[in-house]
């Protein structure tokens, strides 16, 4: 996936502020941040949307979810609360169709969201 966004940052032919990395995940702060914490979670694999998830990625969506309970924890803000955002398409106001989990945290969240 040449042209996603996202693949290229895991490739890293564009930079990033990555703060963690394994064989399948990356984890990298957010250019436009809305929370003091606000780090993007993504599978190495290109997978457009959460609709698009299927059996063979139970473990894969397991460990971002993990990993950002890790971060969380890391970052100081698991105790007092975060948020773990999934946009899916345009009325959740996607823009980058490689999936990835939102952590934000460092202030108190609002609901319902905006
Ligand atoms: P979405 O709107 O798809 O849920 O979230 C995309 C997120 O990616 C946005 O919060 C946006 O600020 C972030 N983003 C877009 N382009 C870049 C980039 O080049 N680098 C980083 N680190 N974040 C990006
Ligand atoms: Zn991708």
């Amino acid at each position: 996936m040449n042209n996603c966004l996202f693949c290229r940052i895991s490739a890293k032919k564009i930079p990033a502020n990555i703060i963690y990395e394994d064989s399948e995940a990356v984890a990298f702060y957010d250019i436009n941040p809305q929370a003091p914490v606000h780090v993007l979670i993504i599978p190495k694999k290109h997978i457009s949307t959460s609709l698009d998830i299927t059996d063979e990625d139970n473990v894969l969506i397991g460990h971002l979810f993990r990993l950002a309970g890790q971060i969380a924890k890391e970052k100081g803000i698991a105790e007092r609360g975060f948020r773990l955002v999934m946009n899916t398409n345009a009325d959740a106001g996607q823009t980058v169709f490689h999936i990835h989990l939102h952590l934000l945290g460092g202030r108190q969240m609002h609901w319902p969201p905006g």
